[in-house]
């Protein structure tokens, strides 16, 4: 491929954090780059309490453990995400409820949400989809009480109703995996603002065994530990917060300017302010035609995933036509922050030609 779907933005403070805590020995799950980047992020999100984990599924697992989801419980989750927050619930044992999404936002529909909702329902996962904020004030109104789990993995920086992602909902968790606007290579952290949830989330999340007592382990844990070694990628990536989002934002501009206006943008609620993770087109009925030109030039674009309805593990029946109408014609294109201007040409210049061609 020539021009790759994504690309690393790290830089020289990054690399010295990174020998600095290998050279105090400070390299597994405790140290002060721990302390500082999780400060960092509740800094950033406005959450209380920040725990990091090893990457951002296990903190979703955390999350659902934390709130006692278990064996039984089903659990509301949108229909068009990447896979994560479905897996996660079927990793603790529980079942995931599909729900279709708002064709307004691309986020899960709080109003189909409404009439999912059962007596064996224990939460709701909302995700922030490609750096869209669901809508939790919605949400809320018709979530009768049950915890709601906000995936914000792909939206580092966005706004929800003006406050920062990461805290709208009962916990929240991001990601920052290799692809994601701020990155540790692999990583992730539970945000709440409940103390009681983040105790309980600590402690699970380092073997159940107790602050106090050594070797005293009061509830099954595991270990969800980022390392320090991690952490010193991660507090250097958080000072350079504006600078990553704006850097993406700066990139999406570009494309919303170079590329033909005949093709549909991702809609924004007018109480959003997105963040761009990967900037997305609607390539409409010309998906599959603009997916294969950008491959013919070496470009790793991506058709955006598919329903998870339609995957083995979590096959569904029911009607998702706005899961599919998405899936069916949205296209990812290349996105970090730094991208070459000229990439971005490149790009928007084969897809206006698609466009062109056909008509
Ligand atoms: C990336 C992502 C995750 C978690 O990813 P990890 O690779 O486990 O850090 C979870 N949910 C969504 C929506 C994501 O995009």
């Amino acid at each position: 491929m020539a021009i790759r779907f994504s690309n690393i933005n790290i830089g020289k403070a990054e690399l010295e954090n990174v020998i600095d805590a290998m050279r105090r020995d400070w390299i597994s799950g405790s140290g002060d780059y721990i302390d500082r980047f999780e400060a960092a992020l509740t800094q950033a999100t406005g959450a209380k309490y920040a725990i990091a984990t090893a990457n951002g599924t296990l903190a979703l697992v955390l999350a659902l453990q934390a709130l006692g989801v278990g064996r039984g419980d089903h659990v509301i989750v949108p229909n068009l995400t990447f896979a994560a927050p479905a897996a996660a619930v079927r990793m603790v044992g529980a079942w995931p409820i599909l729900c279709d999404v708002d064709p307004a936002t691309w986020t899960i529909d709080p109003q189909k949400v409404r009439h999912l909702i059962r007596h064996d329902t224990t939460a709701i996962i909302a995700v922030d989809t490609l750096g869209h904020p669901a809508d939790y004030d919605a949400l809320r109104d018709v979530a009768a009480g049950l915890p709601i789990i906000q995936d914000a993995a792909e939206a580092h920086g966005a706004f929800y109703k003006g406050a920062p992602v990461g805290n709208q909902g009962d916990v929240a968790i991001m990601s920052f995996h290799a692809n994601k606007t701020i990155t540790t290579g692999e990583g992730g952290c539970l945000l709440t603002s409940d103390q009681a949830l983040a105790d309980r989330a600590r402690l699970i999340a380092n073997h159940g065994m107790s602050p106090d007592r050594r070797y005293w382990h009061e509830v099954v844990g595991s270990n969800y530990r980022m390392t320090n070694v991690t952490a010193a990628i991660g507090v250097a990536q958080m000072a350079r917060w504006d600078e990553l989002v704006e850097g993406r934002r700066q990139v999406a501009a570009l494309y919303d300017e170079w590329i033909d206006n005949r093709f549909i943008r991702r809609p924004t609620a007018a109480w959003a302010t997105p963040s761009t993770w990967m900037f997305a087109l609607d390539a409409g009925e010309l998906q599959s035609a603009v997916y294969e030109a950008l491959k013919l030039y070496g470009v790793d674009a991506r058709r955006i995933w598919r329903p998870l309805s339609e995957m083995p593990p979590y096959e569904t029946a029911r009607d998702f036509s706005e899961s599919v109408k998405i899936a069916d014609s949205v296209i990812m294109l290349p996105t970090w922050a730094g991208m070459r201007r000229g990439y971005i040409e490149v790009i928007a210049g084969i897809v206006n030609l698609v466009k062109g061609t056909v008509r």
